[in-house]
């Protein structure tokens, strides 16, 4: 999508600092760290969030990004002690990239507190 940041970052038109990448997704960090290790994960496919991946073929692409959080979780060091995962989904979220992206949060011991 010509006017989404996070494609432009995929199609490397903006920098980032990327942590993996295939063929289906793509890995960063957070310019705006809100722990010690933040990565945002995200498909390279564009959606606006998991509301508009709706297909089998989706269910495999949401499938193997939860494997890559895992193995990313294990490379970052964050595996043992714990980390966070979360995607902001519309307006009440505060989504502000209206594209599908999970935040890896770790690093650091996390409130209880979810919102
Ligand atoms: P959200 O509020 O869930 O939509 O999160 C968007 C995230 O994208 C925020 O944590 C921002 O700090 C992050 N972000 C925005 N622009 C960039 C960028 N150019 N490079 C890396 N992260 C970014
Ligand atoms: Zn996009």
């Amino acid at each position: 999508m010509s006017d989404c940041i996070f494609c432009k970052i995929i199609n490397g038109d903006i920098p980032s600092q990327r942590v993996y990448e295939d063929s289906l997704c793509y890995a960063f960090n957070d310019i705006n760290p809100q722990a010690p290790v933040h990565v945002l994960v995200v498909p390279k496919k564009h959606a606006a969030s998991v509301m508009e991946l709706d297909t089998e073929e989706d269910e495999a692409l949401l499938g193997h990004i939860q494997q890559v959080i895992g193995r990313l979780a294990k490379e970052l060091g964050i595996a043992e002690s714990g980390f966070r995962v979360l995607t902001n989904c519309g307006p009440d979220a505060c989504q502000t990239v209206k594209h599908l992206h999970y935040h890896v949060l770790g690093g650091t011991k996390m409130s209880e507190k979810m919102l």
